[in-house]
């Protein structure tokens, strides 16, 4: 495995002190803010995650819209993070404020089902394939719960997932090959059991380990994204999905796609736009643009299966639920959402502003000599610091660097541009104009000069 195509830490210290001196001198308010919330909150941040922003402190939000961002200094951001993927409609499309409000007025949670949640069933059947669904509070629960349902309908009691997947907080899922054995993935938080019991796993494009692993016949469900998108993008290998496909059937494997971020790729994901056949799909995220709804759905006969199962409580405390999960204000949200703001014309829209970005980097890296690749996936696009794209997340993993990744970060968000703090992902949202990528362009310009200089 090689490694990233980067500066030297002693070229990139003074860059990255530069950039976080001069983020605390503009930034006074949100770095006050950040003393006081310390006092209520751990790590001085609603969730810890939040402390991932490559600048000192986070920026405290006072407002978004459409495609910016403002915080409470006063400044204005182009926001290509949009929320990893929560924020994909943009900020505050009319639709949702609309259909939330209305909602709101008129009952928000009742633990009854609403007019609306049958209609998002069927849209999503429209754009993904599978029959019946199933609502959650976060792609994570939806992961979660359909894990669950999957060991249930098959009887067996393990999952196969891709090394350095990642599908939320799902304990299953935490796993990586370290010189080709399972480890439990470094930093797992108070691990619950071995994962190494519950999970095997091989890397993305590897169909031999693939079918080696499946032949066991034990696993109840593969749990994958179509292309991997929390390691960088790696994309699939031309027949990767086909032999997918066909040795999940051959084995009695259930095959589970997580269409989460990459919904980016269209109206129904990569599931419908590669034409894939999967046994359960699980989205989230934007479906709802941003109240917090996930979603799964599976074929008729998995459902009905499920349906028959006795001994299996899917009613009360059995391990699937969420008080909140389906209720009527996300459901009018998700109805809004996927009727009036993530149409095909929105996806026009969004993917090429994403081929724009794309071709802007690519520019930037070609003038200044920097063989860094770029990757696509529809209105989402990532350039990361090697020439040739990783084919697998361990590949992937190694080309990673911290440092860089802050440095470019913070250049961006000091010159008024977000990216998303995991990843150097730009996603488009319907709100977003093509002033705002070429505000990437031209930080990425400036950034990519001082970067070339230290490559040498
Ligand atoms: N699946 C995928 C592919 C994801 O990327 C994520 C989060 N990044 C999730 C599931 C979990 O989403 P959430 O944190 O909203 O539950």
């Amino acid at each position: 495995m090689t490694g990233p195509i980067a500066p030297s830490d002693t070229a990139l210290t003074p860059l990255l002190a530069r950039e976080t001196e001069r983020f605390e001198r503009e930034h006074p308010a949100s770095v006050a803010h950040a003393a006081r919330a310390r006092e209520s909150l751990l790590g001085g941040v609603p969730m810890s995650w939040m402390l991932r922003w490559a600048s000192p402190v986070p920026l405290v939000l006072r407002e978004a819209r459409g495609a910016t961002v403002t915080d409470i200094d006063g400044h204005t951001y182009a926001d290509l993070c949009l929320g990893d993927t929560g924020a994909m409609t943009g900020h505050g499309p009319a639709p949702i404020v609309e259909a939330i409000t209305d909602r709101y007025a008129r009952g928000a949670t009742a633990m009854l089902p609403t007019e609306d949640a049958a209609w998002v069933g069927t849209e999503l059947t429209r754009r993904f394939g599978v029959d019946r669904w199933q609502f959650t509070v976060s792609a994570t629960d939806a992961n979660r719960f359909a894990l669950r349902m999957a060991r249930a309908i098959t009887g067996r009691p393990k999952v196969l997932v891709f090394s350095y997947c990642y599908h939320g907080t799902v304990d299953e899922a935490f796993i990586t090959l370290e010189d080709g054995r399972p480890a439990v993935r470094e930093g797992n938080v108070g691990p619950a059991f071995d994962v190494r019991e519950t999970t095997r796993a091989v890397e993305f494009n590897d169909l031999d380990a693939l079918e080696r692993e499946l032949r066991h016949e034990d696993v109840a469900v593969v749990l994958t994204e179509p292309a991997l998108t929390n390691i960088g993008i790696v994309l699939p290998e031309p027949g990767f999905h086909d032999e997918l496909r066909r040795l999940c059937t051959e084995t009695g494997t259930l095959l589970l796609i997580d269409e989460t971020h990459t919904l980016s790729a269209g109206p129904g994901g990569c599931t419908q736009a590669w034409g894939l056949d999967p046994d359960i799909v699980v989205v989230g995220k934007a479906i709802a643009g941003g109240v917090p709804t996930g979603a799964f759905g599976m074929r008729a006969e998995l459902a009905a299966r499920m349906l028959a199962d006795r001994d299996a409580d899917i009613e009360d405390v059995g391990g699937v639920g969420g008080t909140l999960a389906g209720n009527a204000l996300s459901m009018a949200a998700a109805r809004a959402a996927l009727g009036e703001v993530l149409t095909d014309d929105a996806y026009a829209h969004t993917i090429a502003l994403a081929g724009r970005f794309a071709d802007g980097v690519r520019d930037v890296l070609a003038r200044h000599g920097v063989p860094w690749h770029v990757t696509q996936l529809g209105a989402r696009a990532e350039y990361r610091f090697s020439a040739e794209p990783p084919r697998d997340g361990g590949a992937s993993a190694a080309i990673g660097h911290e440092g860089l990744e802050q440095f470019l970060h913070l250049h961006a968000l000091n010159r008024g541009v977000l990216i998303t703090p995991f990843h150097n992902m730009a996603l488009m949202s319907p709100a977003t104009a093509e002033a705002d990528v070429d505000r990437h362009t031209a930080a990425f310009d400036d950034a990519l000069g001082e970067i070339a200089a230290t490559l040498g």
